[in-house]
């Protein structure tokens, strides 16, 4: 069924703010004491929206591709984060006002400050602005302004303030330096000059165990733990490759900034893939399926040259023409779209936006964000990337494992490689309790590096190493040691899988679809419309029943017990408040469905459904009402298909 908010309806995102609050979608954790930035509690319907939208996510992805779920642990060694880069690297940039110690994130800091110069620009020159909500730190924020006035710019400024942020994400630390010296960018409320940016690493640091000697950090992402279990998860895959691992669950953040409620927050609950490809071969077998989808593409080249217009093209002539790298890159980003669709996302405030080539993690071939577009403007949602071989590369080079895949040859292949050859015999003796790790990291070395140890061994009779873990350094000489060029025919290709990674910010998405579906009727202008799809919406129906008479209780009695039966989350609302001012709160809700008990329900068991958005209305048995609603709501079904056989219901006006 087709729900959602009509397309000129008027949005308020304070009216929107009040009724998450008002209804408890989510709300500010610890709030008794104040509250903590970036942190929230979802409360009932929150929940259940949450639990929904998981549930469609594991049906679409997980259910339809046959992926490998795990659940990992949260809490992760310093070792693993270190050799997956993000102790070095996973941070944002910040300056410090010198001052007042005021903290800002540097790229958001010009953004903001480029942008309101634009909007003080646009207003000297008599342009209507668009009127554009801001969050309540902004608000506070802007009360002190100095900084933002209706100042008239040169036109040569404003092309370039353009093309900043355009480019936005792609700075980099010193770069923004530049900028925020250039463009003379203070503290906007205090006017405060402001520290070079200086890197901030964004992880929860903690220490595992009483001694405090297991340093560790709370997961920034769901993905390293399903990397270090890939050769079980192969093994479980019985060794077929492409296969997908998936995991949902928290990952932390500690955001210099957080902001605009659930778009920026310090714990947030993931949904990632890992898709683990043949790096020769990145065709997919589900390509046909998707190709012909028609998607808006935002690609670097478009905002490097300083513009955000969108190009509209199917994924099929994306993958075929290069803008997006391969196939199985590209059924995720038509698979994502999907999934974001399904769940209510407004289709045209939704674009591909291609990760410019400074911006992207020096390992990923290409990656594109799903972005959607809010009052705070474009949000990445989903990020897509392919991280090559990368991930599994470091953990393997780091722990000696081998993180491979094995696959028998159709034709045997003779190669010419350089091999060690070890006198096993001898290392116990002379290694003793490292003779087990000299061993591994030996047979650990790449091709280049045993061509070599081979030229060293020849002519100096030894070579001296240092092994992670091995005390001192380790001299090994050709009685110990033998490394050769061999010509062998190999029956067997090994090779480390690339990795399609759909990572997906369930709060961002969750929050986006309730500003895309949230509306008033023209006629209740203070009452609010979430116009949730009956698949995720948290409660299915509302059951009414038209007063307190006792002859009613035992219809809806069995109405519920009908409901319970069919697993359809209801709630019944018995108030004495108008039925019309019943919808209304239900409305808020996202309650797609209502079902009013009447006198004559107790005659011949007939009930009204109404629909939420239309208030449409049909009569008909409660069991036949009832396989409407589970056919719309469950298995797609039309309004119009599932209740073509019931009796359109226009007499009562029951939303008076
Ligand atoms: P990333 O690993 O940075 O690409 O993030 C993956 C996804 O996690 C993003 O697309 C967002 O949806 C979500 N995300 C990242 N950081 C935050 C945050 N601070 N608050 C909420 N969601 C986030």
């Amino acid at each position: 069924m087709s729900t959602s908010a009509p397309p000129n309806a008027t949005f308020s995102r304070e009216s929107l703010e009040q009724v998450l609050k008002r209804r408890f979608f989510f709300a500010p954790a610890f709030e008794i004491y104040g509250g903590v930035s970036g942190l929230y509690d979802y409360g009932p319907p929150g929940c259940a929206f949450q639990a929904n939208i998981v549930d469609t996510w594991r049906k679409h992805f997980i259910l339809e591709e046959d992926m490998l779920e795990v659940d990992c642990t949260m809490l992760t060694p310093h070792e693993v984060l270190k050799t997956s880069g993000h102790v070095e690297k996973f941070a944002d940039w910040m300056c410090k006002d010198l001052k007042t110690g005021e903290i800002f994130r540097a790229d958001h800091l010009v953004e903001e400050v480029l942008e309101s110069r634009l909007k003080g620009d646009k207003a000297a020159r008599g342009i209507a602005v668009e009127a554009g909500e801001e969050d309540d730190d902004k608000k506070k924020r802007k009360k002190k302004v100095k900084e933002i006035k209706n100042i008239k710019l040169d036109d040569e400024v404003v092309a370039e303030y353009e093309n900043i942020l355009a480019q936005i994400d792609g700075f980099s630390g010193p770069q923004l330096g530049e900028l925020i010296i250039k463009y003379e960018i203070h503290n906007p409320t205090t006017n405060g000059k402001l520290e070079p940016p200086v890197e901030f690493n964004l992880m929860f640091e903690t220490a595992i165990g009483p001694s405090g000697n297991l340093k560790g950090y709370l997961r920034p992402e769901t993905a390293q733990g399903q990397f270090l279990n890939f050769n079980k998860l192969l093994e479980f895959n019985n060794e077929k490759m492409p296969f997908a691992s998936a995991s949902i669950g928290k990952s932390f953040r500690n955001e210099i900034a957080p902001r605009a409620g659930l778009l920026r927050v310090r714990e947030f609950l993931m949904a990632e893939i890992e898709h683990f490809v043949d790096p020769d071969d990145k065709s997919h077998a589900k390509f046909d399926q998707v190709k012909h989808i028609e998607l808006s593409f935002l690609p670097k080249e478009v905002q490097e040259s300083g513009s955000t217009e969108l190009i509209k093209k199917s994924i099929g002539e994306a993958v075929a023409t290069g803008l997006v790298d391969n196939e199985t890159l590209g059924y995720f980003i038509a698979r994502i779209y999907l999934f974001l669709i399904k769940i209510g996302v407004d289709v045209n405030r939704l674009r591909f936006r291609q990760h410019m080539s400074n911006e992207m993690a020096h390992y990923a071939s290409d990656c594109w964000d799903a972005e959607l577009q809010t009052s705070y403007g474009w949000i990445e949602c989903v990020g897509c990337a392919d991280r090559s071989a990368y991930d599994l590369t470091v953990h393997a080079a780091r722990t000696n494992e081998k993180l491979v895949v094995r696959q028998p040859l159709a034709e045997p292949i003779t190669i010419e490689q350089f091999e060690i050859e070890i006198a096993k015999k001898k290392f116990g003796p002379k290694f003793r309790k490292d003779a087990g790790a000299i061993e591994k990291w030996l047979l650990n070395r790449s091709q280049t590096e045993l061509e070599n140890f081979g030229k060293e061994l020849s002519t100096a009779g030894k070579i001296s190493v240092k092994i992670d873990g091995v005390e001192g350094e380790t001299e090994l000489d050709t009685d110990l040691i033998k490394i050769e060029k061999v010509k062998r025919t190999e029956h067997i290709r090994e090779f480390t899988p690339n990795v399609i990674e759909p990572s997906f910010g369930i709060g961002r998405i969750i929050y986006s679809i309730f500003e895309h579906q949230f509306w008033s009727r023209p006629e209740d202008a203070d009452r609010g419309v979430l116009s949730l799809p009956p698949l995720v919406a948290p409660t299915k129906v509302l059951l009414v029943p038209l007063s307190n008479s006792a002859d009613l209780k035992p219809v809806v009695e069995k109405v519920s017990n009908f409901l319970r039966k069919q697993q359809i989350p209801f709630k019944v609302d018995d108030s004495s408040a108008s039925i019309g001012k019943r919808y209304a709160r239900n409305d808020e809700l996202g309650t797609p469905f209502g079902i009013t008990i009447d006198f004559e329900s107790v005659k011949d068991e007939s009930v009204t459904l109404r629909e939420r958005d239309s208030t449409k209305q049909v009569r008909g048995t409660y069991e036949d009402i009832i396989a409407a609603i589970k056919n719309i709501t469950y298995f797609g079904s039309s309004w119009n298909e599932s209740t073509a056989k019931l009796t359109p219901f226009e007499t009562q006006a029951t939303d008076a």
